[in-house]
């Protein structure tokens, strides 16, 4: 029925692109979390109060009540927490950095030592050494090996093990997470990445579990352009292989777009900021980059005027600026000149990503103070004609 509905709307009024459409979803759901967070952690706060008999003694009975209470309100703790995860995963607004997996890996299971313990499960864990650096959100990387751990616990019999490796495979960091559990036919494969789907969903089943985990798992996979493989037996256990592509040392970068400007001698990038400082440290992080012819201006109506004379393959502005901001030179040089992309970089991203949600030339939004190695990357990225999402790194 609400497909229908959808359909109808799509189709009839041509009002909402695809797009917008699961933008305006994706900003729902967030709204929808963050309203909720503050009643939930009040109630959560009386709760315990109650239960710690602050406010006056309790009867047995009232004891077990406010113990379910906490329980629940702070299972849709964890929901929303992973909703949030996993909204923030689809929509690309991580923060990335270079990253050691095995590091990942290692945080989260001294978090998971006392459930593994406490389910009678042993843990196998092997980390091959000099494992390369990949770049990644580690809170989001560390969110997708969580779930991973929490159902091999939660799908593995008392006294058997589960393991965890971490080692490197034809230009991809893996990691993998195996059980000795009940499996997964093989039908339900292809299914039980869809958020909220679990394979036996019945009123009766008998594992705990929201149903998200797995489709955190899919989309900070997706978010990180790797890949995900799974091996399971029903009976005999499950394993779950996540890969991610080794980030290129910057030198390996520079050799890249050396080869690639013998084929397009000179990419012009434009770097408008009102600050000439910032201005200067990006021209000079862009220097080193063989190929790459650097423009700048410190107001819009300069950065307009340069692109009159000099068409430009990118344009990287700041948001806050006098006059004209960036979101409206972008949108500016968007009508005038439809092919070029922009990296927008800002401090104020929240508002921004409302915003800019209109505006498909926007490549990418980096947050303020720029990470260098992070900007270089995504500049290289853009220039080689490689789509990317919108991103956001925590505020300043
Ligand atoms: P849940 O909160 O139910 O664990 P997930 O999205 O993490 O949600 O997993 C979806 C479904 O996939 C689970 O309900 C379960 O049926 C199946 N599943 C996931 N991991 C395993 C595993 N290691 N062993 C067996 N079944 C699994």
């Amino acid at each position: 029925m609400i497909h229908n509905l959808t359909q109808h709307t799509l189709d009839n009024e041509h009002f909402f692109q695809a797009k917008d459409f699961q933008a305006l979803q994706s900003m729902f759901l967030q709204n929808v979390g963050h309203e909720l967070r503050t009643p939930l952690s009040i109630i959560l706060g009386y709760a315990i109060l109650l239960h710690e008999e602050t406010l006056g003694g309790l009867t047995p009975k009232q004891q077990q009540a406010t113990t379910h209470i906490i329980g629940y309100i702070q299972k849709l703790q964890t929901l929303i927490e992973q909703m949030d995860v996993l909204l923030a995963a689809e929509m690309r607004r991580g923060y990335q950095e270079p990253l050691l997996l095995s590091d990942v890996v290692h945080d989260v299971l001294e978090t998971k030592k006392l459930s593994i313990q406490q389910a009678g499960l042993t843990l196998s864990l092997e980390t091959a050494e000099d494992i390369p650096v990949i770049f990644g959100d580690e809170q989001h990387l560390s969110q997708a090996i969580r779930c991973l751990l929490d159902n091999a616990i939660k799908f593995t019999p008392r006294n058997r093990q589960i393991g965890v490796q971490v080692y490197e495979d034809a230009g991809h960091v893996c990691v993998a997470v195996s059980d000795m559990g009940i499996g997964i036919d093989a039908d339900e494969l292809r299914r039980i990445f869809t958020p909220f789907y679990q394979v036996d969903g019945s009123s009766a089943r008998r594992y705990n579990g929201l149903g998200l985990g797995l489709g955190i798992v899919r989309a900070v996979v997706d978010e990180h352009d790797g890949e995900i493989e799974v091996d399971s037996q029903i009976g005999d256990g499950s394993r779950f292989t996540l890969k991610f592509p080794v980030t290129r040392p910057v030198t390996q970068v520079k050799e890249l777009s050396s080869a690639d400007s013998a084929a397009q001698t000179t990419w012009r990038v434009l770097i408008v900021d009102d600050e000439e400082n910032v201005v200067n440290v990006l021209q000079e992080s862009l220097s080193s980059l063989p190929g790459c012819e650097v423009f700048t201006a410190t107001h819009a109506h300069q950065a307009l005027r340069i692109l009159e004379q000099t068409p430009c393959d990118l344009l990287v502005t700041d948001y806050r600026m006098p006059d004209m901001d960036g979101l409206a030179l972008a949108s500016r040089v968007f009508q005038l000149y439809p092919e070029t992309p922009v990296i927008v970089i800002s401090a104020y991203i929240d508002k921004m990503l409302e915003e800019s949600n209109r505006l498909s030339s926007i490549q990418q939004i980096l947050n303020k103070p720029v990470d260098l190695i992070r900007f270089r990357h995504v500049v290289l990225t853009v220039l080689s004609g490689n789509t990317m999402g919108s991103e956001q790194a925590n505020g300043e």
